[in-house]
């Protein structure tokens, strides 16, 4: 698509950023957070898949009770080398392959019911606080559930997992861009607003299938003033992000990553944005990272050239999110712990992160601010003490 805004190439003279060159001084003194000490915070989470996040043994359960016959084994182990190879041997179709069978345990009220609240259990176990976990509607309709009755049961599942758990878990509801349901997943989202679903998403395969395809479902969004993410440019660059900004409206960007290839630095190492990466930090339009998934997925050479550690320096929004915790065998605290272990990060840029994820949560802006000012901010300086008090105790 061409129009009067469209990403142009950096200025003459400068060259693009390369990925990983830039590497920004974190706040620890170059002591890593561990994993333990990162669970005890808590966190925000706004890009993770449902049929991502299986337990491997609830996979194996399920394809019983429901009959599935796909499995390639129904040994629990078996499965986890199955599910979680794919992505490191960097096999695209194997990685798809893993959430055929996600999917097709999750056909049932009984069996989507029992994965989101797992699904919630399993978040606040890792001390995250709000999520909103997102799911495609139209892939759960093979049996004889309704895409109304998807949207229910897996409300009902965030419901039992999150009851007493200090969680707030939402729903956003994603359409396959490669698919022709936009609209009417637009529309079932919209429908759920008030029992749990705070947004609508497009997601599946970027390239050949750019976020205008489905302009009405979006334009629908916008006129009842409802929210939108779009995954772009993760497998695709900055057509894909300009379109899901000036063409569909996107709130957020989901992945977002290759804003990197509008910015540029000179010889003399000054750094220079382009009108679309100046747009994206100006508007503090969120980007929903997952380093891990990023990798995994080609999108970033590695977590120590992950274009994060320049975005985060450049203070854009920057979120830290897991997208797919059973492909990817991580979870929030362990993106932020490779992240702490790569650039350094400390408590500081950790709470900066969670508070940027919190800001741009699709809740109502009085409950994000209750969350900030009374669950992050008391929870950030409770570690920060800790740490304090084990440093003073070891000088
Ligand atoms: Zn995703």
């Amino acid at each position: 698509m061409h129009g009067p805004g469209r990403p142009q190439d950096g200025p003459a003279g400068l060259q693009r950023c390369p990925a990983g060159s830039w590497r920004p001084e974190g706040d620890n003194g170059g002591v890593s957070l561990t994993l333990e000490q990162l669970r005890t915070v808590p966190k925000v989470l706004l890009h993770d898949h449902l049929d991502g996040g299986l337990r491997p043994a609830t996979i194996v359960e399920l394809a019983r009770e429901t009959g599935y016959q796909g499995l390639p084994s129904r040994d629990v182990g078996e499965v986890v080398r199955w599910m979680t190879g794919p992505p490191q041997r960097g096999n695209l179709e194997l990685y798809l392959e893993a959430f055929k069978h996600t999917v097709g345990v999750m056909q049932t009220r009984d069996a989507l019911i029992r994965v989101a609240a797992e699904c919630a259990e399993d978040l606040a176990a890792d001390g995250v606080v709000y999520a909103e976990v997102r799911f495609a509607p139209e892939l759960h309709v093979t049996k004889s559930l309704s895409l109304d009755q998807v949207v229910d049961a897996v409300l009902e599942g965030f419901r039992r997992g999150s009851a007493g758990r200090g969680i707030t878990v939402y729903a956003l509801l994603t359409a396959m861009r490669t698919a022709a349901r936009s609209l009417e997943i637009a529309e079932l989202a919209v429908r759920h607003r008030d029992e749990g679903v705070v947004g609508f998403d497009i997601a599946g395969a970027e390239a050949g299938s750019p976020p205008s395809r489905h302009l009405d479902a979006f334009q629908y969004v916008a006129r009842e003033n409802f929210h939108i993410t779009i995954h772009a440019g993760e497998g695709f660059g900055l057509p894909s992000i300009w379109e899901a900004l000036q063409w569909c409206g996107a709130e957020r960007l989901g992945h977002g990553v290759r804003i990197v290839d509008d910015i540029s630095v000179g010889a003399d190492g000054a750094i220079s944005l382009g009108r679309l990466a100046s747009y994206v930090r100006d508007r503090r339009i969120p980007l929903e990272m997952c380093p891990t998934s990023n990798v995994q997925t080609g999108a970033a050479p590695s977590i120590s050239e992950h274009p994060i550690g320049l975005l985060r320096q450049l203070s854009f929004r920057v979120t830290v999110n897991t997208d797919n915790r059973l492909m990817s065998q991580v979870s929030l605290s362990s993106e932020f712990a490779a992240l702490s272990g790569a650039f350094g990060y400390g408590w500081s840029d950790v709470e900066w992160l969670t508070i940027n994820a919190m800001k741009s949560a699709f809740a109502p802006f009085d409950q994000r601010l209750h969350i900030i000012n009374t669950v992050l901010k008391p929870g950030f300086a409770v570690a920060k003490a800790a740490s304090d008090a084990v440093l003073r105790a070891a000088r």
